[in-house]
């Protein structure tokens, strides 16, 4: 069945890969994107196919596009990217799930949520379940995207109680991956970059703060087996349980570039979670899940697209 699918932000990091999986398996995909951290380069590979249309447009104005599945992605989601700008990120989280799921209640279709580990906030419960309500700051810098995607499930799961929409909510924990932004402030991002540069590697505070990183086609692949079962609307994690501290991160990027960079530690930005960690258990068991990609193997085939993108 070749099914009529949206993905809201597909120009982005995570839309663009999605959209390439979506066409593979012969969906006719419509990428929605204001461009405002996607990028042109990441969908003009795809702009050549039949099953591939683009239209630009902000998800906080309403849209009509004829879809059997949305997958509402359209949101600045690096700390740098949506703290620029924090009443844009708010209402680009909040009314743009709400167009994403009139737009589903109208056309019947199913519709996935991208929300994220940041609904935990600085999380005291590790690894990170579903059952966890979070520890989030409502007033801090982060609250704009912490609350706005929290807003975004309660929205999500209202309109499944009250209209019976159709819906899958995914928190997605740190990914990386190629056409990553390479400015748009993240940890690999930024550690790539320097290290390529023999520029000084940043690490916030003593880095010793964790992460857990999955690589991008593990993650795609994730969303899209959830997406397609019927028996779990969620929340599920999904994401990659091998944690790190920055710290080590940075010797990883260092050794794997070959670097002659050396580490500058840095102030901590606020409200930054100290341990990130996803219990991946409940959609191991829901679907035949599991990340295959590891850490230095996803490593190097991102420094390979940075070293393409820096040259
Ligand atoms: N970080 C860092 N150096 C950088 C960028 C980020 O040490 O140049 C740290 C940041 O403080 C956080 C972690 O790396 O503890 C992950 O940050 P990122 O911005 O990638 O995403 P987050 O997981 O915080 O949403």
């Amino acid at each position: 069945m070749h099914n009529k699918v949206l993905v809201t932000g597909g120009a982005g990091f995570l839309g663009s890969h999605l959209c390439d999986a979506l066409v593979k398996r012969g969906d006719n995909v419509t990428c929605l994107d204001n461009l405002s951290t996607g990028k042109i380069s990441n969908i003009s590979h795809l702009e050549k196919k039949p099953q591939f249309t683009l239209i630009l447009q902000d998800v906080e104005d309403s849209y009509n596009v004829t879809s059997d599945i949305v997958f509402n992605l359209a949101c600045p989601a690096s700390p740098v990217a949506y703290q620029k700008n924090p009443i844009s990120t708010i209402q680009t989280a909040i009314l743009g799930a709400i167009n994403a799921l009139q737009l589903a209640e109208k056309n019947k279709a199913r519709v996935f949520q991208a929300s994220t580990s940041e609904v935990y906030g600085d999380a005291k419960v590790h690894p990170q379940n579903e059952q966890y309500w979070g520890n989030v700051n409502p007033i801090g810098v982060r609250a704009c995207y912490d609350e706005g995607k929290r807003c975004g499930e309660t929205l999500f799961f209202d309109y499944n109680r009250q209209r019976k929409l159709d819906i899958r909510v995914g928190r997605i924990f740190n990914t990386y991956g190629p056409r990553m932004n390479i400015n748009d402030g993240r940890v690999v991002s930024n550690f790539i970059v320097q290290a390529l540069r023999n520029a000084p590697i940043t690490v916030y505070g003593s880095g010793t703060q964790t992460r857990s990183f999955c690589y991008v086609d593990d993650l795609i692949d994730g969303i899209l087996k959830f997406t397609d079962q019927d028996e779990e609307i969620g929340p599920v994690n999904i994401g990659n349980p091998n944690e790190i501290s920055m710290h080590e991160l940075a010797d990883t990027v260092c050794r794997l570039t070959g670097s002659k960079s050396q580490i500058k530690f840095m102030s901590l930005p606020q409200d930054d979670p100290v341990r990130r960690n996803p219990d991946v258990r409940k959609i191991k068991s829901l679907v035949s899940w599991k990340p295959k990609v590891v850490l230095e193997d996803g490593l190097k085939e991102t420094i390979r697209y940075f070293k393409k993108a820096l040259s």
